[in-house]
């Protein structure tokens, strides 16, 4: 799960990190309040979206009193903002953070994750933060350095101080940013979070000298963790999230959209993963990832299908299933039930092997419906290419 920066904010601060003073509005007006409120000698706008690189595209401003706040306010609230991580259609801004702007002496980069090669929480750090952390990854990797965490005895203060070393920075600044750093540990722990990232990390001139504090900030959250993180779970902003996503979650399919245009329905999340390599195999591109389990009614399945035709990028769906404790027929009425329900005007190809496949082929077979019938996934997949592009 994603949250947005004031959010990620709000709960470092609440473990210590450093942040600029702000708060987060959704109009005009309440923008300019916060901002007479906060009383600062400069502010900044800043968009509220699930994504990143919002200060290339526009979503992050400068002001210089609570009237211009108010100017940059209306012109980011309901913009559609397109970055690098929205894809071309942006996303709609409904909130942005008024905060106290920082006068910034050097922009670094501090991120945590998990590794899934060691299991293991890594920490990453570059001199090189700011707005092109991608760039730097790509080009010139040695520029990040790292360190991982021994879960059994969590992150080490030597590991801290390698970090702030590394970062080149002045003396007086090692101290609070080993603690800094030990700080988001603890978040990151404490939270069930998978990603941390500050970027930037700042280096800003304060009252007694260089401090070190958050500017941005970007957390998600392990999805399996949050039935006991039920404080996060109410920070969902469900405008942000895929609508698609969030149907299937409430009908316990399991369902992550993807930009293809075949849409797949499989049982079982391995034979979904596998589905997705053979459609690209092929040369086709899912449109989705959708396990709808093991145990599936006809009922699960009609909506499964309903959800795969709301896409409109869906140009043919691929069915394979394997019927294991899920039987063909039931599969197969599914099918029929949901064709009935939406209108198919896609090519349909499915694959069914398993328990009742006879019987489950039979019914497709004496429908009326116009399908696709393949023998194996690699024939499924091939055929289903092949559809689109005939
Ligand atoms: P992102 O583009 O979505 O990652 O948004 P950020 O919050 O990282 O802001 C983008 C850039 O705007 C930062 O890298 C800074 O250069 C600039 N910026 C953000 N906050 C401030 C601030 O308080 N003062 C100044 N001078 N620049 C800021
Ligand atoms: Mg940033």
């Amino acid at each position: 799960m994603n949250i947005h920066e004031y959010q990620a904010k709000e709960i470092l601060a609440s473990f210590g990190v450093a942040i600029p003073r702000g708060k987060v509005a959704k109009t005009p007006a309440e923008a300019e309040e916060i901002a007479v409120e906060l009383d600062a000698d400069l502010y900044v706008v800043k968009a509220q979206i699930h994504a990143g690189g919002r200060g290339k595209g526009g979503g992050v401003k400068l002001a210089k009193n609570p009237t211009e706040v108010k100017t940059h306010a209306e012109e980011i609230l309901g913009m559609q903002l397109v970055t690098h991580q929205t894809g071309p259609e942006g996303k709609l801004v409904r909130k942005v953070l008024v905060a106290e702007a920082s006068e910034i002496e050097n922009e670094l980069y501090l991120g945590m994750v998990i590794d899934r090669g060691t299991s293991r929480i890594t920490l990453m750090a570059s001199q090189e933060g700011g707005v092109d952390i991608e760039k730097v990854a790509a080009e010139t990797p040695d520029k990040i350095i790292k360190q991982t965490v021994d879960p059994t005895v969590g992150l080490q203060d030597f590991q801290a101080r390698q970090l702030a070393f590394g970062l080149n920075l002045s003396a007086e600044l090692i101290r609070p940013t080993t603690k800094l750093i030990s700080n988001l540990y603890q978040t990151f722990v404490a939270c069930d979070c998978s990603l941390v990232e500050i970027n930037p990390l700042a280096i800003v001139a304060g009252k007694e000298g260089s401090e070190i504090i958050a500017l941005d900030s970007k957390i998600n959250f392990d999805d399996n963790a949050l039935y006991r993180q039920t404080k996060i779970e109410a920070l969902r902003d469900e405008h942000e999230e895929d609508a698609r996503e969030l149907e299937a979650k409430a009908s316990g399919l399991s369902y992550i959209s993807l930009d293809g245009n075949i849409g797949c329905m499989v049982n079982g999340a391995g034979l979904a993963m596998s589905t997705m390599d053979v459609i690209k195999l092929h040369g086709g591109e899912p449109a989705n990832f959708l396990d709808v389990g093991g145990s599936a009614t006809t009922e699960a399945v009609a909506h499964a299908f309903r959800l795969i035709l709301s896409d409109s990028k869906v140009e043919a769906v691929l069915v394979n299933i394997f019927g294991g404790i899920m039987k063909c027929d039931t599969i197969a009425n599914g099918i029929l039930e949901a064709v009935k329900q939406v209108n198919l005007n896609v090519p349909l190809v499915v694959r069914l092997e398993g328990t009742n496949v006879e019987l489950g082929r039979q019914i497709l077979s004496q429908s009326s419906l116009d399908l696709i019938t393949a023998d194996s996934l690699s024939d499924a997949a091939e055929k289903t290419v092949r559809a689109i592009s005939a």
